[in-house]
C-alpha cells in the first residue's frame, strides 16, 4: 500500500493476512467442485459446510440459514427481489428508508417498474428511523420491510430489535443489509428475529467479491439467478470455495477479536473528532453524537466544513497522504450530494461540505495525528478561495 493513512474502511478493507493464509490452500490443494459425487468433490463439500457452519456461528444463525453470494449487493437483490416475488400475492408494497445504500434504493426502482409500490420512511437528522415511523407505514398490502443496519455514510446505527420487534405478529417479513455494521456492532440472529440479512464478507476483513444472505427458516424466497441449483436452490453457480473459506477464517479472527478491536478503533475515532471539533473553527459532525455509543458505529467520524467542498478537501488530502472518502464512501466519484444527508435536512452546500474517516483493523494510534497535522491546513486554504465562506463572514 502507499504510504497513506488510510482512513476510508466504509469503502473497503485490506484482506487481513491471516484470512489469505487460510485461502491459500483452496486455489490449487482443494479444487473440486462440491456438486460432484467423488472423492475431490467430497472434500470441496465438506469445507464448503464447515464454512458455512462457522459463517453461520458468528452472527448466530443455523448453517442452512446461510447462502453465499458474489457480496452485498447481491444478497440485497435476492433478499428484496427474491422475498417480493415470491410473496406478492400477499401483498404488492415494500417499505425502506431514505438512508438505505444505493443497491437497495435501486433496487426498490425495479420493483416499482415491476408494478410494487414502496415506500421511503423519512430519518430524523441524525439518520434515525423509528419503529414508530415504520409502523404508521404499513398497510395491509406491505410484505418486507427493508432497514439497514447502520448507514455506510453516517455510521447511524439502526433500532434494528425494536424495529424486528414491532413487526412480529403483523406476517410483515424484516430485511436489514448489515453490511456497514458487521464487525462493529454485535448482530446474533438467535436474538433478533430478523427475516433476511446481507452480509458481506470484506466487512469482516475477508476478501471481495463474497457476500452471503442469511435467510430464517421457513422464509420464502425466489431465486434471482437460475442455473444449477446450488445453496438449497437459491443462488445457482459454483461456490467460490477459497472466497468461502476466507469468510470463515475472516468469522473466526472476529470472533476472538472483535470486543478489544471495537474498543481500539472506537477511542481512534474519538479523538479525531474531539481535535476536529476544536481545533477547525465552523465544523460540525454530522450524524448521531457519540453518545449513546450504541447509536454510531463506532469505526465513523463524519464532519462537514462550512464554506468547503468535499471533492476539494479530498484530493487536498489525497496530495498529502490522506485517504478519506466525501459523503457517501460506495459513490464518491458522482457529484450528486449524499442522500442521506440530504434527507437528515442538511442543505446541499452543506452536505458537498462533508468529509468522511472510518477507521478499522490496520488503523494506528498516531492516524488521528497525521491526519491533523494536514487538515486545518487544508480548510483554511480552501475557504482563502471560498466564495461561500467569505460570504459567511460577511454576514
Ligand atoms: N450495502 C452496504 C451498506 C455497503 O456499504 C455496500 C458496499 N460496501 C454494499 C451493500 C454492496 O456491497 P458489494 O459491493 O460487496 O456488493
Amino acid at each position: 500500500m502507499p504510504d497513506v493513512v488510510y482512513a476510508d474502511y466504509q469503502s473497503s478493507k485490506p484482506v487481513d493476512p491471516r484470512v489469505v493464509e487460510a485461502m491459500l490452500p483452496y486455489f490449487a490443494g482443494t479444487f473440486g467442485n462440491a456438486a460432484s459425487l467423488h472423492a475431490v468433490g467430497d472434500e470441496a463439500t465438506a469445507a464448503l459446510e464447515r464454512a458455512r457452519a462457522v459463517v453461520a456461528g458468528f452472527f448466530g444463525a443455523q448453517p442452512q440459514e446461510i447462502i453465499f453470494t458474489s457480496g452485498a449487493t447481491e444478497a440485497n437483490n435476492l433478499a428484496i427481489i427474491g422475498y417480493a416475488m415470491r410473496n406478492r400475492r400477499k401483498g404488492d408494497h415494500v417499505i425502506i428508508t431514505e438512508a438505505e445504500h444505493i443497491s437497495v434504493l435501486n433496487i426498490a426502482k425495479y420493483l416499482e417498474k415491476n408494478g410494487f409500490r414502496v415506500t421511503r420512511a423519512p430519518i430524523d437528522l441524525h439518520g434515525r428511523v423509528s419503529a414508530k415511523k415504520l409502523r404508521a407505514r404499513i398497510t395491509d398490502e406491505t410484505i418486507l420491510v427493508s432497514v439497514g443496519w447502520a448507514s455506510n455514510e453516517i455510521g447511524t446505527v439502526q433500532p434494528i430489535a425494536e424495529i424486528a420487534e414491532m413487526l412480529g405478529g403483523t406476517g410483515v417479513a424484516l430485511h436489514t443489509d448489515a453490511v456497514a455494521a458487521e464487525g462493529l456492532v454485535p448482530i446474533d440472529m438467535s436474538l433478533v428475529p430478523v427475516s433476511l440479512m446481507s452480509l458481506s464478507a470484506n466487512d469482516i476483513y475477508g476478501p471481495r467479491g463474497l457476500g452471503a444472505l442469511y435467510v430464517r427458516k421457513g422464509v420464502q424466497v425466489a431465486p434471482v439467478l437460475l442455473g444449477g441449483g446450488q445453496e438449497h436452490g437459491l443462488r445457482s453457480g459454483t461456490e467460490d470455495l477459497a472466497s468461502i473459506a476466507g469468510m470463515a477464517a475472516a468469522a473466526e479472527i472476529m470472533t476472538a477479536e472483535m470486543p478489544a478491536e471495537v474498543a481500539r478503533i472506537a477511542g481512534i475515532r474519538d479523538r479525531l473528532v474531539a481535535r476536529v471539533l476544536a481545533e477547525i473553527p465552523d465544523s460540525h459532525l454530522n450524524g448521531a453524537p457519540l453518545e449513546p455509543s450504541d447509536g454510531r458505529l463506532p469505526s465513523n467520524a463524519h464532519f462537514r466544513f462550512d464554506g468547503v467542498e468535499g471533492e476539494a478537501m479530498i484530493l487536498s488530502l489525497r496530495d498529502q497522504g490522506v485517504a478519506a472518502a466525501t459523503g457517501s464512501a460506495c459513490s464518491s466519484k458522482t457529484l450528486e450530494p449524499s442522500h442521506t444527508l440530504i434527507s437528515c435536512g442538511l442543505l446541499h452546500e452543506e452536505a458537498h461540505g462533508s468529509l468522511e474517516f472510518t477507521f478499522g483493523r490496520f488503523s494506528k494510534d498516531d492516524d488521528v495525528d497525521r491526519i491533523m497535522a494536514v487538515l486545518p491546513g487544508v480548510i483554511t486554504r480552501l475557504r482563502v478561495l471560498s466564495p461561500l465562506y467569505k460570504a459567511k463572514a460577511h454576514a
